[in-house]
Order: structure tokens, then sequence, then C-alpha cells
């Protein structure tokens, strides 16, 4: 089938009321937004934030001297524009705690006024503008105020995932020089109980982070922790002394508002550095066209607030653009594989945003989980953080969605601050596992990685960068300019390089390859390992796939291929040769891999993600040579693929 042939049109009734209309639409503002810079971003600020001090200047400085800076003389508060500017007896959080009848609501007036005494509190605890906060917490409503507390008086939060090690915990403690943790007891994810605290405790046993002086703990289970006297402090008692009022700082509109270390899929996790203002208008922007977002809609991400995706699209887009955001505790299979679906259907949730990884991991339970709720609501099905094999697209979009629901296949990063190149709804008909085109504001470029020259017009592929600055642009890494200019701005002057690889097709439509790191070169032919992996979960018996390169005499790489199957299907003898065949009938003979070993787990970072670096290594038989797995959810796959790989070499 050729890629227009897999056009999917808008599905009507779900975008009926769309902010913007139509292809014609898409494209006029989206040249505005591009060419017309300092106009267009203008009066989008001007509209979608409120302002102390308004600026003049729209964007000073440029990529290729890595001193992008939005709105340089302006100043604004971030939680003045999250919480104070909404109507008070608006929802601004639903809560949804791991059991399913553990439900709050929460108006922006008490967001508002746990914020500004969990405010009052830092400042007495002695934190000050600039000072850095860091957060360790599990998904409970008190971690997004302790998040909107920071810009409320400009201290810098550093979020971990509670999931992290101590020693992961103690590394960014360290690197980021916190001044105070905020944590809880335990977290409680299916039942299980999760030790945050004593991990906190651990991690601050280290020399290097003798620099944090205070712990405030929040309460969620009431199970046994220690204590340090002088330094802990729980974290309701500590909000009970002050009064729910708290004089916002008044910022710059460059200064910053957070740090976020990157999951590490690729190596040592960087601090991103991200802004006040133009963070914040991208993430709103892009929160309210993404998603097609209009008030009074309730909206999901499912993310957690330890990942970018969690700050963006859970706290601070939704909120400043006054929504309702969900956010839930839980696991998608907890108490049973219906979870997503019965929230949907209990909180009447409009958009739904969750990652390819989940949306696999749950087609392996069939349809009939779906079904049992009604999800007559949706309208939006968001997906985040790797490409979506179109097997995956289709069951969100058939089955979840009923074919009534938009899908909007989301490509961004941790540096991105918000989203790069999506289909939005009402705009373009979608291609299932295409991100489609680029967001207001992003001009994306394809570079021949080889010639380093601008690779212009359809049917073509190579590394992806962005051609100019947009207001959600990372502005350094903390402490390591000179890095972030290595990595970001040099490779290719002028230019952002993302690090992943792309394709535009006939319709002009962009399709994410993968990780440039990952991408192999077989025979001379350069492949993405997304379209292998994409062609793998085409057979019927294999639901998810990572695919690597190891050294072969021949091709100069082979294809190494990772299955995990379906529930109880059995490795018969004609399984790995009918697997084989079905990569040679969706790319050719060319991607064939060489080798596949089925195994009933892959290793993932916290966030989902394969960490292929880890697979190559196994599979190039240099286990003793992993590297940094901190960030691994579960190690224990490890042992198990080593033995298995060694068994089939
Ligand atoms: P690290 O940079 O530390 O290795 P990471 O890149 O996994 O970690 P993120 O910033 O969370 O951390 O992820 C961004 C990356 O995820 C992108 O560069 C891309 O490879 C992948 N990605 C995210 N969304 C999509 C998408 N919709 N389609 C394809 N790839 C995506
Ligand atoms: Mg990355």
């Amino acid at each position: 089938m050729s890629e227009e042939d897999q056009l999917t049109p808008i599905p009507e009734r779900a975008v009926a009321n769309a902010h913007i209309r139509g292809m014609h639409n898409y494209l006029s503002t989206w040249e505005k937004s591009v060419d017309e810079t300092d106009a267009f971003w203008g009066a989008e600020a001007r509209a979608a934030l409120d302002w102390i001090v308004p600026f003049r200047t729209v964007l000073r400085g440029s990529l290729s001297g890595g001193d992008v800076a939005w709105f340089p003389d302006g100043y604004l508060n971030v939680s003045v524009n999250c919480l104070d500017r909404h109507p008070a007896s608006r929802t601004a959080i639903i809560w949804e705690g791991d059991e399913p009848n553990d439900v709050k609501h929460i108006t922006y007036g008490e967001a508002l006024a746990a914020t500004c005494r969990l405010a009052n509190a830092l400042r007495t605890l002695g934190v000050r503008k600039g000072d850095r906060v860091c957060l360790y917490m599990p998904m409970v409503p008190e971690a997004a105020y302790c998040m909107l507390a920071c810009a409320r008086i400009g201290a810098i939060h550093s979020v971990v995932f509670a999931g992290f090690s101590a020693e992961a915990l103690r590394a960014r403690v360290e690197d980021s020089r916190c001044k105070v943790v905020l944590t809880a007891d335990e977290g409680l994810r299916a039942k299980k109980v999760i030790k945050l605290k004593a991990v906190v405790d651990k991690a601050l046993e280290a020399e290097e982070c003798k620099c944090v002086t205070a712990v405030l703990v929040y309460k969620r289970t009431g199970g046994a922790i220690d204590w340090k006297e002088g330094r802990d402090q729980w974290m309701s008692e500590a909000m009970e002394k002050e009064r729910p009022f708290c004089a916002p700082e008044v910022m710059n509109a460059e200064d910053p508002l957070f740090l976020l270390y990157t999951s590490g899929s690729t190596g040592k996790p960087k601090g991103m550095m991200h802004s006040s203002a133009g963070y914040l208008l991208w993430t709103a922007f892009t929160h309210r066209y993404t998603f097609d977002y209009h008030v009074g809609e309730v909206y999901a991400c499912v993310a957690d607030i330890g990942w970018i995706t969690g700050h963006s699209y859970i706290v601070y887009g939704p909120l400043c653009n006054g929504a309702t955001t969900v956010m839930f505790e839980s696991l998608p299979t907890y108490p049973d594989a219906g979870r997503y679906w019965d929230l949907v259907s209990r909180h009447q949730i409009a958009s739904f945003y969750t990652a390819p990884t989940a949306i696999r991991a749950l087609m392996k339970y069939g349809d009939a989980p779906v079904k049992k709720h009604d999800r007559s609501s949706l309208r939006v099905l968001g997906s985040v953080g790797e490409p979506i094999n179109p097997e995956a697209w289709k069951w969100y979009y058939e089955v979840v969605g009923e074919g009534r629901c938009c899908v909007v296949d989301t490509f961004w990063q941790t540096e991105t601050g918000g989203h790069m190149i999506t289909n939005i709804p009402g705009c373009q008909p979608m291609k299932p596992g295409s991100a489609s085109l680029p967001m207001f504001g992003v001009r994306p470029m394809l570079v021949d990685p080889q010639a380093g020259v601008l690779l212009e017009g359809n049917h073509k592929e190579g590394v992806l960068c962005i051609g100019q600055p947009w207001p959600g642009i990372a502005r350094t890494i903390w402490g390591d300019h000179a890095r972030y200019l290595d990595t970001y701005l040099k490779p290719y002057p002028g230019y952002y390089f993302t690090g992943d690889g792309c394709r535009r097709d006939g319709d002009g439509y962009l399709w994410i390859t993968g990780r440039v790191d990952d991408v192999l070169n077989v025979s001379g032919h350069r492949l993405g390992t997304a379209e292998i992996e994409s062609a793998l979960v085409t057979h019927e018996a294999c639901v998810e796939a990572a695919v690597v390169g190891i050294p072969h005499d021949v091709k100069g790489q082979g294809i190494f291929a990772y299955c995990i199957l379906k529930d109880a299907t059995e490795e018969t003898a004609d399984l790995i040769p009918s697997l084989k065949a079905a990569v040679r009938a969706a790319i050719g003979g060319l991607a064939t891999p060489d080798h596949i070993i089925c195994t009933p787990g892959l290793p993932k970072t916290r966030s989902g993600k394969i960490m292929r670096r880890v697979l190559r290594k196994i599979a190039c038989l240099e286990a003793d040579q992993l590297g940094d797995t901190s960030t691994l959810a579960d190690p224990s796959i490890i042992p198990l693929l080593i033995e298995k790989v060694e068994k089939a070499l």
C-alpha cells in the first residue's frame, strides 16, 4: 500500500468545533508563525499570558549563537498564570489514586491556597530565587503544588522520577546543588509500596549532598520511616504554619523555571534548563492546538510528572490554559487492563495522552477490557515517547477510539519543551505511524548526515534538525553550556540537531525513523530501527520488537532483533522464519534480521523506552560493558537476555 493510500480522514464529529480547521488554514497559520515570528509570537504571548511588565522585544539571539532569549525584557510569574487568574471554583485537578474509588476534585482556588502555603514554607526554610529544590514525589496533587510553589518564589525545581535509585537521585541532587528535597513517606502503585523517603535518606548520606539542609515529607501511606531531626519535617505541618497567600516573585521571562534530567537512554543524564515565559507559552500553546483543548473539557495525560511530558502536559500547559487536568497515580493494568478506559468513562475525559509502550502492553489483553467501558466522551487520543508502529496506531484508533477520534502522534523531546511535529485535529488527515507535520513555529529541516547539506523536497531521508528558534527550546544544560552547544547546536551550524532520523514522504509528511545513533548501515543501506520493528510487529505472534546492529563481516552491519511474543504464543520451529518473512514482505530482503531471539521483556528506561544501547552490547557479546544502567526499570531482564543471546549465537 502506498503512503498516499494510508491517509486516514479526520473524523468530523471529533473536530466540529476545532480551533483551526482545514489544511489551507493550517498552512497559512504555519507560514505566518515561522516567517513573521515577532508579530505571531508577540500576539500569542500577549493573549495567552498575564505579564507583570509587558515585553517589548519578542526574540533575541540565535541558534548559531546559542543565546536564544524570548520576550527578554518582559516580567511575569508562572504560578500566577497557572493558578491565580482562573476562576477559583473551577476544577483544576482531578486526582485518581491507586484505588479507583480514591478520587479528589481540586479547584483552582484550593490549588492556589496550597501552593501559597508551600511557597511560604520554602521561604521559611531559606529558599530564595534561583535556589534549586529537588522533588522526589509520587503522583499526588502535592507534587504539582510543589512545582508551582517553586515557580511562585522563583526557585528552580528539579523533579527526579520517584522510581530512580538512591544513586541516580544523589547524582542529580549533586549536579544541581539542591537546597531542599520534597518527598513522601512512600508511594503506592498497584498496591505495591515504594519506599521513597528511604531512598532520599540513602542518597543524602553522601558527602556530595550536604548542600541539602531540609527535607519536607508528604504523608501518603503513613508507613514507618526513619527521621532525621533538624532536617526532616512533615510537609503538612510546615504548610499549616503558613498563610495561604504568597506574593509572587517578579520573574524575568528568561529566568530558569526548572531543570529536568533527560531519561538517559543514550548516556549520562543532562540537566536541561527551561525558561519561564517561553516554556510556559510553548506548553500552553501546543496543549491548546494539539489536543484541540476547549475550556470545560476534562483532559488526561497519564505520564508521570517525573518526565517532561508530565511537566508540560499534566501541569504547566493545561493549568496555564485553565483546563481540568487529570493526575493518575496507578498503573494501566490495576486492578485490571481496563483501568484507563474506566478512568475515561468515570471522568468523561475528552482527550487522553499516553505512550506507545502502554498501548502495546494493553493490546496484549485484547479488546474486551476496552469495550467494557464507555469511551464516548473521547475526541483526541495522543501518543508520545517513540514512534508508534502502525499496528498499535490502528488499535488505538479503531478499538479505543472506535474510529471517531483523532490520533495525534506527537514528536518532541525534553529539550524542546513541547510538541514539535504532530498532526493537529481538524487540520490534517492522519497517517498511522507518521508524526505528520510541524507545529506552528517549527521549521523542520532534513540534513544529509554525511555531506551536511539540506535535503529539500519530498521523498527524502536524513537527520532531523530545526531551522529556527521556538519559544520552548531548552536554554542550556545546567552548569555545562559547552556541552549544550556541542550536542545540539554545533553538529549542524545554524540549526538545532534533534539526534533523530526522519523521512519526508510524497505528501510532505514526516516519519521519525529512530535515533541517529541507532540507525543501521547494512551493505551500505541506512535502515531505521523503527521501520524494522514495525514490520516485526505486523506478525500476529509479535507484540513488541527491538532491533540493533551487530558487526557483520560482509554487510558491515547485521541485524539483531529481540521480539516479545503475545501471551501464550509457542515458539514453534517455523516462528523465526515467519518473523523474518514478515520483515522481507514489509521492507525487503535487505532488512531481514540475521538473528531473532524471543524474550519475555526488554530493558526499558523508567519512562518506557527501549535502551537499544544496552541491547546492542548484549548482541555484540560485550555484556561486560553495559555502561550506566541506573535508570533501567527492571534490570532483572539483563541476565536472561545475556543467556539467551549466548545460546543463540
Ligand atoms: P536521552 O536524551 O537521555 O537519551 P530520551 O531521548 O529518551 O533520553 P526524551 O527527551 O524523553 O528522552 O525523549 C525524546 C526522544 O523520544 C526523541 O528524541 C525521539 O527519539 C523519541 N520520541 C518522542 N516522541 C516521539 C514520537 N512521537 N515519534 C517518534 N519518536 C519519538
Ligand atoms: Mg534525547
